[in-house]
């Protein structure tokens, strides 16, 4: 499977200035190529295609006057912008179309200078390398610092330079591993339901609550959002505050990564089934207001629960089918009235008393478990696995190593 490994760069003065023109040019290649399929869209015509777009904006668009200077940065840099807008365009008609499941998604949108990320891909054929003095080579930039937190497994086969909204640079490489990582199997099987007042409640009763660091950070990122509200509008405050926001949103999401990582492993390694709810269907009933608080958290939590399933042999589902999870009994199969948000335990007739979470997590393993027992058993099991971005497990040992996760001490 690819797994993408990330390390901090650091480029010189020089090399942030031929970066800046690079993410530039990306992005003015990315705005051509949306304008002119939604004019080709809005006069009626067919939509343009791939190689004829990459015709026009790069090789003829470079022989023009206004955009000569697109020859200043490397070619593949400009391929793998209108790649993403391929890419972007095809999610979108599967999605229009229902060949994607999930959310609706939304048309490509353009990118502006102000975006909180920017970022350019190399890929092989840019013959980006490694030397052997550590340092990252990119065609047209020059030799980055690297700092080198792990080794990569094996040869990248693309690499992305990332700049964030606190102003520090990435590089993120896609690599394949081969090697066969599949963990010892073991007899549990869980499910998990977003909580209300935990970030995930187990259907082992097991309730994980968003680390007090983390809480603290998100805490103190608030007081500064404030703070930039009192500001005046163009002054030198302002721009100040905005850095200082900046720089907390960055240490709230590395922080949130790093446990989630933690979290996510540890779950893996001890279940060999997990199965969450899928935050889609939740969004179409109960509770959307009280669980989007954790919903940015969720997502990114799911989709490292899917791919270290699939890295070491586990099996994940997502329970995509509409049901009352928490008014329905787990052990009965009666469904109750509605519940105020309040309600935190409930009594079934048939005798059964509730916590309201953790027999929604019960329901979720029980729904993941019928599915993946028919035939719907193939589709549980993902297929293709992106990519996720911030991958901590180096070592196929690391999965085992820690039995504590701070934060989760009932674990
Ligand atoms: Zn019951």
């Amino acid at each position: 499977m690819q797994l993408r490994y990330t390390f901090r760069v650091y480029p010189t003065p020089g090399q942030q200035i031929e970066l800046a023109r690079a993410f530039g040019c990306a992005r003015v290649v990315f705005n051509d190529g949306l304008r002119l399929r939604q004019q080709a869209w809005e006069a009626g015509e067919k939509y343009i295609s791939d190689g004829a777009l990459s015709r026009r904006l790069i090789t003829e668009a470079k022989l023009t006057p206004e955009r000569a200077w697109l020859g200043e940065v490397s070619a593949v840099v400009l391929q793998q912008a209108l790649a993403d807008l391929n890419t972007a365009y095809r999610n979108f008609f599967a999605s229009v179309t229902g060949k994607r499941k999930g959310r609706k998604l939304a048309p490509p949108r353009f990118r502006s200078r102000k975006d909180n990320r920017q970022a350019i891909r190399f890929t092989k054929n840019s013959r980006f390398k490694v030397l052997e003095n550590g340092r990252l080579r990119l065609p047209k930039i020059g030799d980055l610092v690297v700092r080198w937190s792990r080794s990569l497994p094996s040869e990248p086969s693309s690499v992305a330079i990332v700049k964030d909204a606190a102003g520090r640079y990435y590089a993120s490489f896609v690599v394949q591993t081969t090697q066969d990582e599949t963990l010892p199997p073991v007899g549990s099987e869980v499910g998990i339901d977003l909580g209300l007042t935990h970030f995930a409640v187990m259907s082992d009763g097991t309730k994980i609550a968003a680390p007090k660091f983390l809480r603290r950070a998100a805490r103190r990122l608030k007081r500064l959002q404030q703070a930039l509200g009192r500001t005046q509008k163009g002054s030198a405050n302002r721009k100040k505050a905005v850095v200082k926001v900046a720089r907390a949103h960055a240490r709230v999401a590395d922080i949130r990564r790093d446990w989630q990582h933690k979290l996510s492993t540890a779950i893996i390694r001890d279940n060999q089934a997990v199965y969450v709810e899928d935050l889609c269907v939740t969004g179409l009933g109960r509770t959307r207001l009280a669980k989007s608080v954790h919903d940015a958290g969720w997502a990114g939590f799911t989709a490292m629960l899917e791919y270290k399933a699939t890295r070491y042999g586990r099996t994940f589902g997502r329970v995509d089918r509409f049901f009352p999870s928490t008014r329905m009994c787990s052990a009965c199969g009666r469904i109750t009235e509605k519940m105020a948000l309040n309600v935190r335990t409930w009594d079934c007739p048939c005798g059964s008393h509730h916590d309201r979470d953790v027999n929604a997590a019960k329901n979720v393993l029980a729904a993941g478990q019928a599915d993946n027992s028919n035939d719907r058993g193939a589709q549980v099991r993902p297929g293709l696995v992106p990519a996720p971005r911030g991958e901590a497990v180096t070592h196929p040992d690391a999965a085992c190593s820690t039995r504590s996760v701070e934060g989760i001490s009932v674990l």
